[in-house]
């Protein structure tokens, strides 16, 4: 494991604190299945207009890691709590590879040792309160059982063991990654959802995003339909089985793409839904 060090080069415009005030280790997943901080950076600028950076470190498919900030800095990661995180990401869109948890392990015991956090402090993304995402895909309480059961010295790391896949992994679908929402996805959604696979969208208004679906998908009408309630369900929005720029927004907030409300003909949202039924863990 190599660390490479670009906090020179890291996208600035962060707070300082004192590193007494870090109280909690958060993981997260890049939700890519490729990538380092260089090329996330490129997007969190060009397609989000931030001017400031996220993860203090990066855990690459390789295992080594780059480091981004000095603890001192604060780095986004987890919606409004960032001022009390160290946020430690690895690069993938499931859970981390042997090489890559490793790596976790060895860094989250150092960095546990240097702030005196308990394993119960190290939380994944989705453990903190209010943050809707699916982020990371790694069974935490496992995770912090290897971290009690390993040394704090960074350099006798815990015996990685073989990952376990997600709990909540569902039917796996096998979808092109096109961003074309027709009925081969809409069918997957219904078998990830548990509602009746038709490849229907039943019952729809017309407005811009039903209308942005592809080859025969949608059916127009009003009422709604029984797939679009269980996904406004799912990612907690207004559940009145109609799909619009509400539920574009809130799934790609869940999904932690750009959002806009806006479905585009091809939509980055929809090829992340494709790449997570396809994985099941959508
Ligand atoms: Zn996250």
């Amino acid at each position: 494991m190599a660390i490479i060090d670009r906090r020179s080069k890291s996208m600035g415009g962060n707070d300082k604190r004192a590193i007494s005030r870090i109280t909690n280790i958060a993981v997260h997943y890049s939700a890519t299945s490729s990538g380092n901080t260089a090329a996330f950076e490129r997007f969190w600028k060009g397609n989000h207009g931030w001017n400031t950076g996220g993860y203090h470190e990066v855990v690459l498919t390789n295992g080594d890691v780059e480091l981004n900030y000095n603890a001192d800095t604060i780095s986004n990661g987890v919606g409004g709590q960032n001022t009390r995180m160290y946020n430690i990401c690895y690069v993938g869109d499931g859970a981390p590879n042997a090489a890559q948890l490793k790596t976790l392990i060895e860094r989250v015991n150092y960095n546990r040792n240097r702030f005196g956090i308990a394993t119960s402090a190290v939380k994944g993304h989705r453990e903190f309160s209010g943050q809707s995402t699916s982020c990371p895909g790694l069974n935490m309480g496992d995770f912090r059982k290897q971290l009690s059961g390993g040394s704090v010295s960074a350099s006798k790391p815990a015996a990685p063991s073989k990952p376990k896949p997600n709990p909540k992994q569902t039917a796996k679908a096998s979808l092109a990654v096109d961003g074309k929402w027709g009925k081969s996805t809409t069918k997957a959604l219904q078998k990830s959802l548990g509602t009746p696979i038709d490849g229907i969208i039943s019952k729809q208004p017309r407005n811009s995003v039903s209308q942005a679906l592809y080859s025969g998908t949608v059916s127009f009408g009003s009422g709604g339909s029984n797939v679009i309630v269980a996904l406004q369900r799912k990612i907690k929005v207004a559940a009145d089985g109609k799909l619009g720029p509400a539920t574009v927004k809130a799934l790609q907030r869940y999904l932690g793409t750009p959002v806009d409300g806006v479905l585009s003909r091809p939509s980055v949202v929809v090829k992340e839904l494709q790449r997570r039924l396809n994985a099941g863990t959508f």
